[in-house]
């Protein structure tokens, strides 16, 4: 079984997926963290980042056999992150690999695109959305940020996801959307679980 969370930045997106993979016992796939992965190896003047193998699993992710769990969370690789996701060649790359990585076993996936690209035929779709006050306040809190900035920065790439010519950000026209504003993850999470139980 496949449940695919897809959603703006701050949304929720990566503690709800956790905690509902959790509860159910599922693989956890977190799919911006490959876009992250790419975008490091750029930075890092790799002469072709799509070849570096990327690996997640346990908490951690790997970028040519270094854990770079800490390293692509950085606000300048956030930014790099969502200009690589632009580009063709990169999602083909890393959609294909996200296909293989989900063909066996349960899962729950979480990005931009899942419900529309990578798994148009999940079990499960959700969209999380929140108020952008709410989801920069989350990311200010999570990384220490001022929540201002975290907003301006957020905008630019919200406004680049969705936009983009290749699979913009937007919810599956079969997706299950939850603003989560006011919510905790708790509550998402259990509801999330129990439509998941409903039609397995
Ligand atoms: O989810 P996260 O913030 O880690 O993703 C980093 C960037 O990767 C996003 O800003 C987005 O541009 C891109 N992304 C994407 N498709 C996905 C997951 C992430 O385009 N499925």
């Amino acid at each position: 079984m496949l449940i695919a969370i897809d959603g703006p930045a701050g949304a929720g997106k990566s503690t709800v997926a956790r905690a509902v993979a959790d509860a159910l016992g599922f693989t956890y796939l977190d799919s911006g963290a490959m876009y992250r992965c790419v975008a490091l190896a750029e930075l890092r003047g790799a002469q072709d980042p799509l070849s570096c193998p990327i690996e997640l699993g346990g908490g951690q992710v790997t970028l040519d056999g270094e854990d770079v769990t800490a390293a692509i969370r950085t606000p300048e690789v956030s930014e790099l992150a969502s200009q690589v996701a632009a580009r063709p060649e990169v999602r083909g790359h890393l959609v294909a690999l996200q296909r293989a990585m989900i063909r066996d076993g349960d899962y729950v996936a979480e990005g931009r695109d899942i419900g529309t690209v990578v798994a148009p035929d999940a079990e499960l779709k959700v969209f999380l959305t929140a108020s952008p006050e709410e989801r920069a306040r989350r990311r200010a809190a999570q990384t220490g940020a001022e929540a201002a900035r975290v907003m301006r920065e957020q905008q630019g790439r919200d406004t680049r996801d969705a936009t983009r010519e290749h699979s913009p950000l937007e919810p599956a026209s079969d997706a299950l959307r939850f603003d989560t504003t006011g919510l905790s993850v708790d509550e998402v999470a259990q509801e999330i679980v129990r439509l998941a139980q409903a039609v397995r």
